[in-house]
């Protein structure tokens, strides 16, 4: 089978490798589409000290079972199926235990059923508990964002604020949901959610950008003792600038990345079923497809975000 191998900065090369082999319990999986993700960009766009190349990765992974061990009792050859995996998606093949596959609906499409981002979302938007009437300020609505939108909504919160730099996207999150969206470029989203939240802030505020504006920005969006969820994945340093405001604003402070696996698992059947149920749509957030062979323009397009960009998926015929 073919593999796409990380070997040095910007440089995925193609190899030929020998298939995976399966055990009693696992299921070989032959890879449809696999997401290219944010927190893998920067291991694309520099050698990471303390990781090791070259590497294998690649976790959002979707595909037909084409094999199965003879304990394998869930599924059946031909199924098709979104995977937990922590790497190696970038191949024709993959195998992978079945308690980490999760059964996709026909009518939605391999690029659109990645159970890792969902199972994020979903785990993000359960612990954050929101409640029925809550004013809730996004701050970031790239792909991330919009998924974490919709599934906003759909927990009852009566003002959904999306705050981004783009217009294009912001144009989606309203289709997708938003009551408002800000332009931070071209309108102070401090005076525009206070004037929308009686002058209070909001109750819950996601940090989605995963960069210091949005860590900067957040905070002050957020009402005394509201929600301050910290959702974006933040590689390398970065700086609280003022815990003394954090502090004195009596914030819940929400760190809402998750590392358990048996937390990861239910996320991922619980978002999965809102994909099958049609209560998610992925499908206008999977803007920038390619095939294997041009992996290194998927990353480009990932880091670059050009025009219109929402995600990348790599997705094999
Ligand atoms: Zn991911």
């Amino acid at each position: 089978m073919k593999a796409a191998i990380l070997k040095d900065a910007h440089n995925f090369v193609i190899e030929d490798m020998p298939s995976p082999k399966i055990n009693e319990t696992e299921l070989l999986i032959k890879v449809k589409a696999c997401g290219v993700c944010h927190s893998e960009i920067h291991q694309w766009d520099h050698k990471i000290e303390g990781l090791k190349y070259p590497r294998f990765i690649g976790h959002e992974v979707s595909g037909i079972v084409v094999n199965k061990g003879k304990n394998v009792s869930k599924f059946n050859l031909g199924d098709r199926v979104a995977l937990w995996v922590d790497g190696k998606g970038y191949a024709e093949e993959i195998a992978v235990k079945e308690d980490r596959v999760f059964p996709i609906d026909d009518e939605i499409s391999f690029a659109e059923a990645m159970a890792e981002p969902i199972a994020c979302t979903t785990n993000g938007v359960i612990k954050a508990n929101i409640r029925l009437g809550d004013k809730v300020v996004l701050v970031g609505t790239g792909f991330m964002g919009l998924i974490l939108l919709q599934q906003i909504k759909l927990s009852g919160a009566s003002e959904i604020i999306a705050v981004d730099v783009r217009d294009e996207i912001l144009n989606l999150a309203k289709e997708l949901g938003a009551t408002r969206i800000i332009n931070s470029k071209n309108e102070d989203p401090v005076e525009a959610v206070k004037k929308l939240t009686n002058g209070e802030g909001a109750d819950i505020c996601f940090e989605v950008g995963g960069n210091q504006a949005t860590l900067d920005l957040a905070p002050q969006l957020c009402r005394m003792e509201g929600k301050l969820v910290i959702f974006g994945y933040h590689p390398g340093q970065r700086v609280i600038r003022d815990l003394g405001f954090w502090n004195w604003m009596a914030f819940d402070i929400i760190n809402a990345h998750f590392r358990d696996l048996r937390t990861i698992l239910t996320g991922s059947k619980i978002g999965m079923d809102l994909l099958n149920k049609k209560m998610i749509n992925m499908n206008p957030l999977i803007t920038h497809i390619y095939p294997l062979e041009q992996i290194n323009d998927a990353f480009n397009a990932a880091k670059e975000k050009p025009k219109g960009f929402i995600k990348a998926v790599v997705v094999i015929e």
